[in-house]
């Protein structure tokens, strides 16, 4: 009673995320090279390369699952043009597993 409370009035309220949180990734398909290393790096096989329409074609992009993620970075670290970070959005809960697997459309 004489301290603030530690609860938020969420969704009005929200928890800031710290400087080195690691949430939901984030991927700019205009730079994106269709290296897969991604893919290659990535200790959970949470990455697969798929066809991706774009301006110039069909060209081959990180789709994620979500549900495999263990938010270690390393495919942000491995990616040689920066496409690939990940964000500090931390909400992306689901009602349906489905909706965890990202396409890389998905990933804005
Ligand atoms: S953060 Fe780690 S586990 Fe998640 S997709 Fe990237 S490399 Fe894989
Ligand atoms: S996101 Fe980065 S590492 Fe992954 S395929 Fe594209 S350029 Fe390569």
């Amino acid at each position: 009673m004489i301290t603030k409370p530690i609860t938020l009035n969420f969704p009005e309220e929200r928890e800031v995320a710290l400087d080195n949180y690691r949430g939901i990734h984030k991927l700019d398909m205009k730079t994106c090279i269709s290296c897969g290393a991604c893919a290659r790096i990535c200790p959970n096989q949470t990455i697969e390369m798929v066809d991706t329409p774009t301006d110039k074609g069909q060209k081959k992009m990180p789709q994620i699952n979500l549900e495999r993620c263990l938010f270690c970075a390393l495919c942000e670290e491995v990616c040689p043009t920066d496409c690939l970070v990940l964000t500090k959005n931390y909400e992306f809960e689901a009602y349906d597993r489905r909706n965890f697997l990202k396409r890389p459309e998905d990933l804005k």
